[in-house]
């Protein structure tokens, strides 16, 4: 098993032994976990990671347009954050974006709000879809403590179905759906679950329901599935040239969540550093 795929498709490792490499438990070398910030803040580990990735044998090119990066992978957690202090805003302030209430839990109405600069691009990728269609935003920021429920839920149902699944195996698996706390893009107000709509509001056809888990959707929910419809596939690429172009980046596994700024668009788009750590709703 190498280092580099445990995150990705293969989720095989036997995660009971010390990984072959560096001889650390997976806890604290390469698994998803809560010691990961600090295990990846050291710079001769995560030097061999960036050497283990080089040494593959597949063609690089290949390697690139294949491979899946979990927001579990050592290497989101490896990037470092330069906050910028910029605010969080209200998404319904200017009545711009359609707002879908699915997600409104609390009094402060925290699912509506995002980083300004997040907003911003959002609004410029709204006006470049085609006549008819607007973007419906479902959730933008979420309170690190709702974070952790909603990973606790996921990651107790996955071990309540998979009982000989080892506790890192477990929560791997957790984190193709939703993102490990410590790290959560959408506490940090810069992811946004966000679809198509017609004028009317009417959700258009993506192929799965927003947040489907790859279990129930027999993973149409990853955005390169081809178990969808030609007419949500156009859907999809229609959301995504225009999100694209504001910036923003999409998690391979949810066809919906976009971000611009976290660690995970860091890593994708070679910024030296995150633009937005996590923190509470003022
Ligand atoms: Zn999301």
């Amino acid at each position: 098993m190498r280092h580099r795929r445990e995150t990705g498709y293969a989720l095989e490792a036997d995660f009971s032994q010390p990984c072959e490499r560096f001889q650390l438990s997976w806890r604290t070398c390469c698994c998803p976990s809560q010691a990961l910030t600090d295990c990846w803040a050291v710079d001769s580990l995560l030097q061999h990671v960036i050497e283990d990735g080089q040494d593959d044998t597949e063609p690089r090119d290949d390697r690139v347009t294949t491979e899946i990066v979990l927001m579990s992978d050592p290497k989101v957690a490896a990037v470092s954050v330069q906050e910028c202090g910029e605010r969080l805003v209200d998404v319904r302030r200017d009545s711009l974006l359609l707002v879908d209430e699915r997600k409104w839990q609390d009094s402060a109405g925290a699912f509506a709000h995002l980083r300004e600069g997040v907003l911003d691009r959002l609004l410029k990728a709204q006006a470049q879809l085609p006549q008819g269609m607007r973007l419906l935003f479902v959730e933008g920021y979420r309170p690190p403590s709702l974070q952790c429920r909603y990973f606790d839920e996921y990651a107790a149902r996955l071990r309540a179905d998979h009982p000989e699944w080892a506790a890192e195996h477990v929560r791997a698996a957790a984190s193709r759906y939703v993102s490990p706390p410590e790290i959560a893009p959408h506490s940090a107000g810069a992811a946004v679950d966000v679809t198509l709509a017609d004028d009317g509001g009417r959700e258009l056809d993506m192929g799965t329901r927003m947040n489907a888990t790859p279990e129930e959707s027999a993973g149409a929910c990853y955005m390169q599935a081809d178990n969808i419809s030609d007419k949500a596939r156009s859907h999809r690429g229609i959301l995504s040239t225009a999100l694209t172009t504001a910036g923003l980046v999409n998690y391979p596994t949810e066809w919906w969540h976009w971000s611009y700024g976290d660690r995970y668009w860091a890593l994708q788009t070679g910024a030296a550093v995150a633009l937005y750590g996590p923190g509470e709703l003022d």
